[in-house]
């Protein structure tokens, strides 16, 4: 029996039982991981500061969709943060043509009545309301934490309301308290697309040249055209999803000679189900980020084309011309330091492409980390000193880890990089949907970046001057890592 058959999405702590409880952080040397891992499994903190909760990766890709309305079922606070994926929004919406919109999310905004008395019909008259005001092509009801606890039937909603609305209505389960790995998200929201919007059998003949790339919130039509140009030097086309893709579009991905991840802790869900249901081959391993892996991202298409030395010898052209376009920025990177902290593939991807460029890597904090990222941890043949900090989130661990590590650089999102700025560590953010990151183009604009960050970096050693960050002195002779128990 598939996921898929169940109204509901099991967790990926569930799904992924062997590896996906790694919540503590350690100093690791290469071959040491397994054992750590063991010792990870079960950790937990006596102290934490703050979490992701999956809905936040959840709305950056529904409310991607066009012609879509996001309708979260639950607390008013519940998905505010999507207000700050709006730029993310327009701008994608923008490099696509089409209409420079912010994204459409409504909230049915629970109260305590609605606890007590339950809040179906509230989730009914919202997507009447939601049809109404925006005649989407699908409104995806979200269940937040409320409506778990008390309850609610949102697929028995959804199935009494479809008849009296247009839109093809999506329950979605992302109840926040239900999982503390984020990347549970990406499961319900490919649980609620597999289950509602894709046709029962593959629609048309199969295209042979056609590659489904499955893609993340986390890039930008910047690198889907880099991907395009490297699939395209092979003859194939590219077809992306879910984020940006119309509703009505998902069901092309049945017609595809195979398909590829661009990250594989993102996407095994669906490719599973792509595989099984509608027969398109898959791969998933290794992320297009850095030159290396970019490689071997393509060799193994080539491979699965039956386009072997063809990819060969687009490799070698692509490094060689990228290797010489480098050698201007590598002297100054010639005995720099720097961490890195993103979700885990980014992470580990961006720490192997920072080694391509001459950089010492101290450390790497990671959101989580399971199954799919063991492949590059072992890439990275870490040392003895070398830190993996395994946090959703915990900003007073990397605090503390880099007022010690005190590393060059800093990679990156916008909250780690306040703190690394503030400790006068210049930084870099590790994603921004407007810049270039990913294949051999993205490596290249990576590696320009830094050089101009690092060049010049008196903004950060003056701010340090006069920002401070929230802890005490005390906090900082204390180990990193003081509020980790080992065993629960
Ligand atoms: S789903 Fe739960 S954890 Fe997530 S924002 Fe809503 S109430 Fe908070």
């Amino acid at each position: 029996m598939s996921y898929l058959d169940s109204l509901i999405p099991p967790i990926r702590e569930h799904r992924h039982p062997e590896t996906a409880l790694a919540h503590g952080s350690t100093r690791l040397g290469h071959g040491q991981r397994r054992n750590t891992c063991a010792v990870l499994a079960q950790a937990e903190r006596s102290f934490t500061q703050g979490s992701i909760c999956p809905l936040l990766p959840a709305l950056g890709i529904m409310t991607s969709l066009p012609e879509t309305v996001v309708l979260l079922h639950g607390a008013v606070g519940c998905g505010s943060c999507a207000a700050g994926n709006n730029v993310n929004i327009r701008a994608g919406n923008t490099a696509r043509g089409r209409a420079s919109k912010d994204a459409v999310w409504l909230s049915t905004a629970l109260n305590e009545i609605n606890v007590i008395n339950g809040g179906e019909e509230k989730l009914t008259q919202a997507i009447i309301e939601a049809e109404s005001l925006y005649h989407p092509k699908a409104i995806l009801a979200v269940s937040g934490c409320l409506p778990g606890v008390i309850g609610d039937d949102i697929d028995g909603v959804a199935a009494r309301i479809q008849e009296q609305v247009t839109a093809k209505i999506l329950p979605v389960h992302c109840e926040g308290f239900k999982s503390r790995f984020m990347a549970t998200a990406y499961d319900v929201v490919y649980h609620a697309v597999g289950r509602h919007l894709m046709p029962a059998k593959a629609v048309g003949p199969k295209d042979p040249k056609l590659i489904n790339v499955m893609n993340v919130g986390s890039m930008g039509l910047t690198d889907e055209k880099e991907i395009t140009r490297i699939l395209g030097e092979l003859g194939l086309r590219t077809n992306f999803f879910p984020v940006f893709s119309h509703p009505e579009s998902f069901a092309d991905s049945t017609r595809a000679a195979m398909s590829i991840s661009i990250c594989p802790t993102h996407d095994d869900y669906f490719l599973n189900h792509l595989s099984e249901k509608y027969g398109v081959p898959y791969i998933i391993r290794h992320m297009p980020i850095g030159i290396k892996n970019t490689g071997q991202w393509i060799a193994d298409i080539g491979l699965k084309m039956g386009l072997g030395s063809k990819a060969e010898n687009l490799i070698k052209k692509e490094e060689e011309e990228l290797l010489a376009a480098l050698d201007e920025f590598k002297p100054l990177f010639k005995d720099k330091s720097a961490f890195v902290s993103a979700g885990e593939y980014r992470s580990l991807a961006t720490a192997l492409l920072l080694r391509e460029l001459g950089f010492k890597v101290l450390g790497i904090r990671s959101f989580h980390f399971d199954s799919f990222a063991e492949v590059e941890l072992d890439k990275l043949e870490t040392g003895a000193d070398f830190v993996f900090n395994v946090a959703n989130v915990q900003p007073f661990e990397e605090a503390n880890l880099l007022k010690k590590l005190k590393p060059d650089i800093f990679l990156g999102h916008w909250h780690g990089n306040s703190t690394a700025a503030r400790l006068g560590i210049p930084t870099q953010v590790i994603y921004n949907s407007g810049y270039a990151y990913m294949g051999y183009q993205g490596a290249y604009d990576l590696a320009r970046r830094l050089h101009r960050r690092l060049a010049n970096p008196s903004f950060y050693q003056r701010l340090a001057g006069y920002a401070r960050l929230p802890y005490r002195e005390q906090w900082y002779d204390k180990d990193p890592f003081s509020f980790i128990r080992e065993s629960v």
